[in-house]
């Protein structure tokens, strides 16, 4: 079993629900779910113009190899009928694969640890709830650490506990 970390966001229809029926998907997908951060509404960056996001971060065990581990997260964005219009556009549910144990992934498809994610803070502040002092072997600090220093200040605000 490899421990995985999960980015999950929504900004399209009811977002409470559509995050829940994510994490509610994970078990049949072949993941075993540890921990689920709070909900966060957390404002949008790169592109502006869009609704705000709900996002949350879960830490899952699984067997599944990390290709097939996103194919099975495609899977679950495309039955919940997850459309993106454009990139980085507004979209009924995104799962992004933030960490795969201690591996580092380098293919066209997939790039693991996540390349944007210590770049956010809608991905750090949830991670640094449920795992504060993950490292992963590329990264110079632990998550709580790397999110004091992030020079982004895009507002993310804690919603409600999901549990
Ligand atoms: P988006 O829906 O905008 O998050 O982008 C999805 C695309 O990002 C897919 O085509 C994936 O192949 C690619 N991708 C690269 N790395 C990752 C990752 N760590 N998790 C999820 N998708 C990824």
């Amino acid at each position: 079993m490899i421990t995985t970390y999960l980015s999950l966001g929504s900004n399209v229809g009811d977002r409470e629900a559509n995050l829940r029926a994510a994490i509610a998907a994970l078990p049949q997908a072949g993941l075993r779910i540890q921990r689920v951060s709070s909900f966060y509404e957390t404002e949008p960056v790169d592109y502006l113009d869009q609704a705000w996001f709900l996002n949350c971060a879960v830490e899952a065990e699984t067997q599944l190899e990390p290709p097939a581990l996103l194919r099975a997260l495609q899977s679950i964005e495309s039955q919940m009928g997850s459309k993106k219009e454009f990139a980085k556009g507004p979209r009924k549910i995104d799962l992004d694969i933030l960490l795969y144990g201690q591996e580092t992934v380098d293919t066209p498809d997939l790039h693991v640890p996540h390349s944007r994610m210590l770049q956010r803070r809608f991905v750090l502040v949830p991670l640094a709830e449920i795992a504060p002092n993950l490292q992963h072997p590329a990264w110079s600090a632990k998550v709580r650490d790397l999110l004091a220093q992030v020079p982004d200040k895009s507002q993310v605000r804690r919603a409600k506990n999901p549990l």
